[in-house]
Protein backbone atom coordinates (compact mmCIF):
# COMPACT_ATOMS: atom_id res chain seq x y z
CA UNK A 1 0.00 0.00 0.00
CA UNK A 2 1.68 3.10 -1.26
CA UNK A 3 -0.04 5.14 1.07
CA UNK A 4 1.07 3.46 4.21
CA UNK A 5 4.87 3.95 3.15
CA UNK A 6 4.02 7.38 2.58
CA UNK A 7 3.30 7.90 5.70
CA UNK A 8 5.70 5.46 7.57
CA UNK A 9 7.48 7.48 10.71
CA UNK A 10 10.69 6.70 11.90
CA UNK A 11 9.64 4.51 15.07
CA UNK A 12 8.27 2.15 12.45
CA UNK A 13 11.79 1.46 11.54
CA UNK A 14 13.19 -0.44 13.74
CA UNK A 15 10.79 -3.50 13.17
CA UNK A 16 11.30 -2.95 9.47
CA UNK A 17 15.21 -3.11 10.00
CA UNK A 18 14.72 -6.48 12.31
CA UNK A 19 13.31 -8.60 9.40
CA UNK A 20 15.57 -11.33 8.28
CA UNK A 21 17.92 -9.33 5.73
CA UNK A 22 17.86 -10.70 2.42
CA UNK A 23 19.88 -13.13 1.54
CA UNK A 24 22.25 -13.08 -1.49
CA UNK A 25 21.26 -14.62 -4.94
CA UNK A 26 22.08 -18.26 -4.72
CA UNK A 27 22.39 -20.78 -7.46
CA UNK A 28 21.48 -24.31 -7.71
CA UNK A 29 23.40 -27.02 -9.60
CA UNK A 30 24.63 -30.46 -9.92
CA UNK A 31 27.26 -32.26 -11.85
CA UNK A 32 24.48 -34.68 -13.25
CA UNK A 33 23.59 -32.38 -15.99
CA UNK A 34 26.87 -32.98 -17.22
CA UNK A 35 27.19 -36.47 -17.41
CA UNK A 36 23.88 -37.12 -18.52
CA UNK A 37 22.78 -37.29 -22.03
CA UNK A 38 19.10 -37.79 -23.14
CA UNK A 39 20.60 -39.96 -26.11
CA UNK A 40 22.95 -38.65 -28.98
CA UNK A 41 20.24 -37.77 -31.57
CA UNK A 42 18.01 -36.21 -28.87
CA UNK A 43 17.34 -31.93 -29.08
CA UNK A 44 18.90 -32.34 -25.35
CA UNK A 45 21.52 -34.16 -25.80
CA UNK A 46 23.81 -30.60 -25.85
CA UNK A 47 25.05 -29.72 -22.58
CA UNK A 48 23.43 -27.10 -21.15
CA UNK A 49 23.37 -26.39 -17.40
CA UNK A 50 27.14 -27.70 -16.72
CA UNK A 51 28.24 -24.68 -19.40
CA UNK A 52 26.68 -22.26 -17.29
CA UNK A 53 28.14 -22.90 -14.38
CA UNK A 54 31.66 -23.72 -16.06
CA UNK A 55 31.12 -20.13 -17.46
CA UNK A 56 29.92 -18.41 -14.52
CA UNK A 57 32.68 -19.91 -12.56
CA UNK A 58 34.65 -18.55 -15.61
CA UNK A 59 33.60 -15.22 -14.83
CA UNK A 60 33.86 -14.92 -11.08
CA UNK A 61 30.37 -15.07 -10.66
CA UNK A 62 30.02 -18.54 -8.28
CA UNK A 63 31.67 -18.46 -5.59
CA UNK A 64 31.72 -21.14 -2.88
CA UNK A 65 28.82 -19.59 -0.76
CA UNK A 66 26.71 -19.07 -3.36
CA UNK A 67 26.94 -22.04 -5.23
CA UNK A 68 24.13 -25.24 -3.85
CA UNK A 69 24.54 -28.72 -4.83
CA UNK A 70 21.42 -29.90 -5.75
CA UNK A 71 19.52 -32.75 -3.33
CA UNK A 72 17.84 -35.08 -5.24
CA UNK A 73 14.02 -35.23 -4.64
CA UNK A 74 12.87 -38.34 -2.85
CA UNK A 75 10.15 -40.51 -4.43
CA UNK A 76 7.54 -39.46 -1.23
CA UNK A 77 8.48 -35.62 -2.56
CA UNK A 78 7.61 -35.95 -6.38
CA UNK A 79 4.51 -37.67 -4.77
CA UNK A 80 3.56 -34.69 -3.73
CA UNK A 81 2.22 -34.23 -7.28
CA UNK A 82 3.21 -37.08 -8.94
CA UNK A 83 1.25 -40.72 -8.91
CA UNK A 84 3.26 -43.04 -7.21
CA UNK A 85 2.54 -45.84 -9.79
CA UNK A 86 4.40 -43.32 -12.21
CA UNK A 87 6.96 -42.08 -10.36
CA UNK A 88 7.94 -46.18 -9.54
CA UNK A 89 7.79 -46.74 -13.69
CA UNK A 90 10.54 -43.93 -14.01
CA UNK A 91 12.96 -45.74 -11.08
CA UNK A 92 11.98 -49.04 -12.93
CA UNK A 93 12.91 -47.03 -15.99
CA UNK A 94 16.37 -46.35 -14.64
CA UNK A 95 17.64 -49.45 -13.52
CA UNK A 96 16.34 -51.72 -16.04
CA UNK A 97 16.65 -49.18 -18.98
CA UNK A 98 13.77 -51.11 -20.86
CA UNK A 99 10.14 -51.10 -20.16
CA UNK A 100 7.11 -52.76 -21.57
CA UNK A 101 5.40 -52.08 -24.13
CA UNK A 102 2.13 -51.43 -22.34
CA UNK A 103 4.31 -49.37 -19.57
CA UNK A 104 6.06 -46.70 -21.97
CA UNK A 105 2.57 -46.84 -23.98
CA UNK A 106 0.95 -45.92 -20.89
CA UNK A 107 3.57 -43.28 -19.16
CA UNK A 108 4.60 -42.04 -22.41
CA UNK A 109 8.54 -43.06 -21.64
CA UNK A 110 10.60 -44.41 -24.24
CA UNK A 111 8.84 -43.02 -27.09
CA UNK A 112 7.40 -39.57 -28.38
CA UNK A 113 10.73 -37.59 -27.15
CA UNK A 114 11.00 -39.06 -23.74
CA UNK A 115 13.39 -41.83 -24.41
CA UNK A 116 14.68 -44.36 -21.28
CA UNK A 117 18.62 -43.10 -21.16
CA UNK A 118 20.46 -43.61 -17.78
CA UNK A 119 19.42 -40.96 -16.04
CA UNK A 120 15.63 -40.98 -16.73
CA UNK A 121 15.15 -40.77 -13.06
CA UNK A 122 18.15 -39.47 -11.11
CA UNK A 123 18.54 -36.22 -13.48
CA UNK A 124 14.68 -35.10 -13.65
CA UNK A 125 14.36 -36.22 -9.67
CA UNK A 126 17.54 -34.01 -9.17
CA UNK A 127 16.00 -31.05 -11.25
CA UNK A 128 12.49 -30.75 -8.51
CA UNK A 129 15.28 -31.61 -5.84
CA UNK A 130 16.47 -28.31 -6.92
CA UNK A 131 13.21 -26.53 -7.43
CA UNK A 132 11.92 -27.89 -3.94
CA UNK A 133 14.92 -26.95 -2.10
CA UNK A 134 14.70 -23.38 -3.65
CA UNK A 135 11.17 -23.14 -2.37
CA UNK A 136 12.28 -23.41 1.43
CA UNK A 137 14.97 -21.56 0.82
CA UNK A 138 12.86 -18.32 -0.29
CA UNK A 139 10.82 -18.42 2.69
CA UNK A 140 12.24 -15.14 4.23
CA UNK A 141 12.83 -13.69 1.41
CA UNK A 142 15.17 -13.45 -1.83
CA UNK A 143 16.21 -15.07 -5.19
CA UNK A 144 17.23 -18.77 -5.76
CA UNK A 145 18.33 -19.73 -9.50
CA UNK A 146 17.87 -23.34 -10.43
CA UNK A 147 18.94 -23.15 -14.34
CA UNK A 148 18.25 -27.16 -14.62
CA UNK A 149 14.12 -26.76 -13.48
CA UNK A 150 11.39 -25.46 -15.69
CA UNK A 151 10.39 -29.09 -17.02
CA UNK A 152 6.63 -27.28 -17.61
CA UNK A 153 5.12 -30.00 -19.53
CA UNK A 154 5.08 -32.86 -16.77
CA UNK A 155 1.95 -34.71 -16.39
CA UNK A 156 1.09 -36.09 -12.90
CA UNK A 157 1.20 -39.62 -14.42
CA UNK A 158 3.07 -39.61 -17.59
CA UNK A 159 6.46 -37.93 -19.17
CA UNK A 160 5.76 -35.15 -22.15
CA UNK A 161 7.76 -33.20 -24.13
CA UNK A 162 11.22 -33.77 -22.38
CA UNK A 163 9.95 -33.38 -18.97
CA UNK A 164 9.01 -36.30 -16.80
CA UNK A 165 8.65 -34.63 -13.35
CA UNK A 166 7.26 -30.72 -13.18
CA UNK A 167 9.56 -29.32 -11.34
CA UNK A 168 7.82 -25.63 -11.42
CA UNK A 169 4.81 -27.62 -10.28
CA UNK A 170 6.28 -28.80 -7.03
CA UNK A 171 8.58 -26.06 -6.67
CA UNK A 172 5.12 -23.85 -6.49
CA UNK A 173 3.63 -26.21 -4.94
CA UNK A 174 6.33 -25.76 -1.99
CA UNK A 175 6.23 -22.23 -1.40
CA UNK A 176 2.49 -23.04 -0.74
CA UNK A 177 3.27 -25.26 1.78
CA UNK A 178 5.52 -23.08 3.37
CA UNK A 179 2.59 -20.53 4.17
CA UNK A 180 2.28 -18.40 0.63
CA UNK A 181 -0.67 -17.50 -0.47
CA UNK A 182 0.28 -15.95 -3.91
CA UNK A 183 2.33 -17.11 -6.41
CA UNK A 184 2.94 -15.71 -9.92
CA UNK A 185 4.38 -17.91 -12.23
CA UNK A 186 5.29 -15.98 -15.82
CA UNK A 187 6.64 -18.67 -18.62
CA UNK A 188 8.91 -17.34 -21.46
CA UNK A 189 9.70 -20.73 -22.62
CA UNK A 190 8.48 -20.73 -26.35
CA UNK A 191 6.17 -23.47 -25.61
CA UNK A 192 2.97 -23.35 -23.93
CA UNK A 193 3.48 -24.16 -20.18
CA UNK A 194 0.13 -26.56 -20.09
CA UNK A 195 1.40 -28.54 -17.34
CA UNK A 196 2.32 -25.94 -14.66
CA UNK A 197 -0.89 -23.94 -15.90
CA UNK A 198 -3.06 -27.61 -15.50
CA UNK A 199 -1.32 -28.05 -12.09
CA UNK A 200 -3.06 -24.62 -10.70
CA UNK A 201 -6.37 -24.60 -12.63
CA UNK A 202 -8.74 -22.93 -11.12
CA UNK A 203 -6.47 -22.47 -8.10
CA UNK A 204 -7.07 -18.83 -7.09
CA UNK A 205 -3.84 -19.05 -5.06
CA UNK A 206 -1.44 -19.21 -8.27
CA UNK A 207 -1.53 -17.29 -11.54
CA UNK A 208 -0.02 -18.91 -14.72
CA UNK A 209 0.92 -16.07 -17.29
CA UNK A 210 2.29 -17.87 -20.46
CA UNK A 211 3.77 -16.51 -23.26
CA UNK A 212 4.18 -18.73 -26.42
CA UNK A 213 4.72 -19.20 -30.27
CA UNK A 214 1.29 -19.37 -31.49
CA UNK A 215 0.11 -23.01 -33.41
CA UNK A 216 2.97 -24.52 -31.95
CA UNK A 217 2.38 -27.63 -29.71
CA UNK A 218 1.65 -28.18 -27.21
CA UNK A 219 -0.74 -25.73 -28.17
CA UNK A 220 -4.07 -27.69 -30.00
CA UNK A 221 -6.86 -26.46 -32.11
CA UNK A 222 -9.59 -26.77 -29.24
CA UNK A 223 -7.87 -23.58 -28.03
CA UNK A 224 -5.52 -25.19 -25.07
CA UNK A 225 -2.74 -22.33 -24.85
CA UNK A 226 -4.77 -20.03 -26.44
CA UNK A 227 -5.72 -16.25 -25.44
CA UNK A 228 -9.50 -17.83 -24.45
CA UNK A 229 -7.52 -20.37 -22.10
CA UNK A 230 -7.62 -18.45 -18.61
CA UNK A 231 -8.48 -22.00 -16.93
CA UNK A 232 -11.24 -20.73 -15.17
CA UNK A 233 -9.72 -17.29 -14.58
CA UNK A 234 -6.52 -18.17 -13.19
CA UNK A 235 -4.12 -17.86 -16.13
CA UNK A 236 -3.33 -15.77 -19.43
CA UNK A 237 -1.88 -16.96 -22.21
CA UNK A 238 -0.34 -14.64 -25.00
CA UNK A 239 0.40 -16.75 -28.14
CA UNK A 240 3.06 -14.84 -30.26
CA UNK A 241 3.01 -14.69 -34.24
CA UNK A 242 6.25 -16.23 -35.91
CA UNK A 243 8.95 -13.94 -35.46
CA UNK A 244 8.36 -11.87 -32.88
CA UNK A 245 10.98 -9.67 -31.77
CA UNK A 246 12.35 -7.82 -29.21
CA UNK A 247 10.45 -5.02 -29.47
CA UNK A 248 7.21 -6.59 -29.77
CA UNK A 249 7.75 -9.20 -26.81
CA UNK A 250 9.03 -5.77 -24.75
CA UNK A 251 5.38 -4.44 -25.80
CA UNK A 252 3.62 -7.18 -24.63
CA UNK A 253 5.57 -7.49 -21.35
CA UNK A 254 4.88 -3.50 -20.51
CA UNK A 255 1.14 -3.30 -21.36
CA UNK A 256 -0.14 -6.80 -19.84
CA UNK A 257 2.28 -8.62 -18.11
CA UNK A 258 3.84 -5.84 -15.81
CA UNK A 259 0.92 -4.51 -14.60
CA UNK A 260 -0.71 -7.82 -14.51
CA UNK A 261 1.52 -9.00 -12.14
CA UNK A 262 1.11 -5.69 -10.14
CA UNK A 263 -2.17 -6.36 -9.72
CA UNK A 264 -1.96 -9.94 -8.50
CA UNK A 265 0.50 -8.64 -5.62
CA UNK A 266 2.50 -12.12 -5.73
CA UNK A 267 4.75 -12.87 -2.35
CA UNK A 268 6.54 -14.94 -4.62
CA UNK A 269 7.46 -15.33 -8.61
CA UNK A 270 8.55 -18.38 -10.43
CA UNK A 271 10.16 -18.13 -13.92
CA UNK A 272 10.01 -20.43 -16.10
CA UNK A 273 13.67 -19.01 -18.40
CA UNK A 274 13.24 -20.85 -21.25
CA UNK A 275 16.04 -19.64 -23.99
CA UNK A 276 13.89 -21.34 -26.96
CA UNK A 277 12.02 -18.43 -28.08
CA UNK A 278 15.59 -16.79 -29.35
CA UNK A 279 16.14 -16.30 -32.61
CA UNK A 280 19.16 -19.20 -32.91
CA UNK A 281 17.26 -21.87 -32.10
CA UNK A 282 16.20 -24.79 -33.66
CA UNK A 283 13.08 -26.11 -31.97
CA UNK A 284 10.81 -22.54 -32.82
CA UNK A 285 10.48 -19.56 -34.78
CA UNK A 286 10.55 -16.67 -32.60
CA UNK A 287 13.44 -14.41 -32.96
CA UNK A 288 14.08 -12.53 -29.71
CA UNK A 289 17.31 -11.64 -28.32
CA UNK A 290 18.63 -12.93 -24.73
CA UNK A 291 18.41 -9.29 -24.39
CA UNK A 292 14.70 -9.38 -24.44
CA UNK A 293 14.71 -12.26 -21.81
CA UNK A 294 16.79 -10.16 -19.41
CA UNK A 295 15.07 -7.17 -20.05
CA UNK A 296 11.84 -9.28 -18.72
CA UNK A 297 13.83 -10.64 -15.75
CA UNK A 298 14.99 -7.40 -14.28
CA UNK A 299 11.66 -5.71 -14.98
CA UNK A 300 9.17 -8.26 -13.03
CA UNK A 301 11.81 -8.76 -9.82
CA UNK A 302 11.23 -5.98 -8.15
CA UNK A 303 7.43 -6.50 -7.64
CA UNK A 304 7.62 -9.80 -5.61
CA UNK A 305 9.90 -10.20 -2.53
CA UNK A 306 10.96 -13.96 -3.43
CA UNK A 307 12.15 -14.89 -7.25
CA UNK A 308 12.79 -18.88 -8.21
CA UNK A 309 13.99 -18.48 -11.77
CA UNK A 310 14.10 -21.64 -13.96
CA UNK A 311 15.43 -22.56 -17.06
CA UNK A 312 13.56 -24.65 -19.68
CA UNK A 313 13.86 -25.49 -22.95
CA UNK A 314 16.71 -24.35 -25.36
CA UNK A 315 18.42 -26.34 -28.11
CA UNK A 316 21.05 -24.18 -29.16
CA UNK A 317 24.42 -24.99 -26.70
CA UNK A 318 25.55 -21.59 -27.41
CA UNK A 319 22.14 -19.48 -27.22
CA UNK A 320 21.18 -21.35 -23.63
CA UNK A 321 24.41 -20.71 -21.98
CA UNK A 322 24.64 -17.12 -23.25
CA UNK A 323 21.51 -16.77 -21.75
CA UNK A 324 21.27 -18.66 -18.92
CA UNK A 325 24.64 -16.87 -17.57
CA UNK A 326 23.65 -13.53 -18.28
CA UNK A 327 20.64 -14.07 -16.27
CA UNK A 328 22.79 -15.00 -13.11
CA UNK A 329 25.06 -12.68 -14.10
CA UNK A 330 22.37 -9.81 -13.88
CA UNK A 331 20.69 -11.55 -10.75
CA UNK A 332 23.43 -11.63 -8.70
CA UNK A 333 24.49 -7.70 -9.55
CA UNK A 334 27.06 -8.44 -11.74
CA UNK A 335 28.47 -6.19 -14.29
CA UNK A 336 27.88 -8.43 -18.19
CA UNK A 337 31.53 -7.98 -19.99
CA UNK A 338 30.87 -6.30 -23.50
CA UNK A 339 33.62 -8.94 -24.43
CA UNK A 340 34.37 -12.43 -22.80
CA UNK A 341 38.01 -13.02 -21.09
CA UNK A 342 39.84 -15.64 -22.36
CA UNK A 343 39.06 -18.59 -20.03
CA UNK A 344 34.78 -17.44 -20.75
CA UNK A 345 35.63 -17.86 -24.48
CA UNK A 346 37.36 -20.83 -24.29
CA UNK A 347 34.43 -22.47 -22.68
CA UNK A 348 32.04 -21.44 -25.72
CA UNK A 349 34.69 -22.08 -28.45
CA UNK A 350 34.88 -25.64 -27.21
CA UNK A 351 31.61 -26.67 -27.42
CA UNK A 352 30.25 -28.11 -30.64
CA UNK A 353 26.45 -28.98 -31.71
CA UNK A 354 25.76 -32.05 -34.48
CA UNK A 355 22.96 -29.60 -35.98
CA UNK A 356 23.30 -28.07 -39.39
CA UNK A 357 23.80 -24.53 -37.63
CA UNK A 358 26.27 -25.50 -35.06
CA UNK A 359 28.44 -26.00 -38.91
CA UNK A 360 30.12 -22.49 -38.71
CA UNK A 361 28.61 -20.60 -35.30
CA UNK A 362 29.71 -16.95 -35.81
CA UNK A 363 32.50 -15.45 -33.28
CA UNK A 364 30.07 -13.47 -31.29
CA UNK A 365 28.63 -17.05 -29.68
CA UNK A 366 32.11 -17.34 -28.26
CA UNK A 367 33.16 -13.85 -27.43
CA UNK A 368 30.31 -12.36 -25.66
CA UNK A 369 27.16 -12.97 -23.62
CA UNK A 370 24.74 -10.44 -25.19
CA UNK A 371 23.11 -10.29 -28.36
CA UNK A 372 22.65 -7.18 -30.51
CA UNK A 373 18.80 -6.19 -29.69
CA UNK A 374 16.35 -7.95 -32.73
CA UNK A 375 13.80 -4.72 -32.42
CA UNK A 376 11.58 -4.01 -35.59
CA UNK A 377 8.28 -3.20 -35.99
CA UNK A 378 5.27 -3.87 -33.93
CA UNK A 379 3.16 -5.98 -36.18
CA UNK A 380 -0.78 -5.37 -36.33
CA UNK A 381 -1.68 -8.85 -34.95
CA UNK A 382 0.81 -8.08 -32.02
CA UNK A 383 -1.52 -4.98 -30.89
CA UNK A 384 -4.52 -6.79 -31.26
CA UNK A 385 -3.39 -9.31 -29.39
CA UNK A 386 -2.69 -6.92 -26.43
CA UNK A 387 -5.84 -5.27 -26.88
CA UNK A 388 -7.76 -8.75 -26.66
CA UNK A 389 -5.98 -9.99 -23.64
CA UNK A 390 -6.69 -6.66 -21.92
CA UNK A 391 -10.09 -7.19 -22.14
CA UNK A 392 -9.52 -11.33 -21.02
CA UNK A 393 -7.85 -9.90 -17.80
CA UNK A 394 -10.87 -8.35 -16.91
CA UNK A 395 -12.52 -11.28 -15.69
CA UNK A 396 -9.47 -13.27 -14.91
CA UNK A 397 -8.65 -14.02 -11.03
CA UNK A 398 -6.15 -11.50 -9.75
CA UNK A 399 -7.69 -9.61 -7.14
CA UNK A 400 -5.93 -10.51 -3.71
CA UNK A 401 -8.09 -11.78 -1.38
CA UNK A 402 -5.76 -11.70 1.25
CA UNK A 403 -4.63 -8.06 1.53
ZN1 LIG B 1 10.14 -24.94 -25.04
Amino acid sequence: MPAAHSTMSCAMMPSALSLAPVQRPLFIGSEIYRRSRYGSRHPLSIPRVSTVIDLCRALGWLPDPVYIDSPRATPDELARYHDRDYIAAVQRAEAAQTLDEETRRRYQLGLNGNPIFPEIFSRPATACGGSLLAARLLEQGGVVYNPAGGTHHGQPARASGFCYFNDPALGILGLLDHGLNRVFYLDLDAHHGDGVQQAFAEDERVFTLSLHEAGRWPMTKEGQGGLADTAGGTALNLPLPQGANDSEFEYLIDTIVLPLIARFEPEALVIQGGADALEEDPLSRLSLSNQALWRTVLAVRPLAPRLLMLGGGGYNPWAVARCWSGIWGLLSGQELPTVLPPEADAILRALTWRHSRGRNPPEHWFSSLADAPRTGPIRQDVRSLAREALAVADGLCLENAYA
